[in-house]
């Protein structure tokens, strides 16, 4: 079985929600509709979930 698509934040699957792919550094993950905002205005809240999100700089 492939990688799951799972939010980062909430791990919603791509089966129960649409999931958008990011691509970050050299890696890639998923975040679903519902948590883009917090991908934007609060990637703070993403350290520990996302490497280099401590990079990462709201608007
Ligand atoms: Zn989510």
């Amino acid at each position: 079985m492939s990688k799951v698509k799972a939010c980062l934040v909430c791990n919603k699957t791509s089966e129960e929600i649409p999931v958008t792919k990011f691509n970050y550094q050299d890696s890639k993950f998923y975040i679903c509709p519902q948590h883009i905002p917090v991908l934007i205005h609060k990637p703070q809240e993403l350290i520990g979930l996302l490497d280099g999100a401590d990079k990462l700089k709201g608007v």
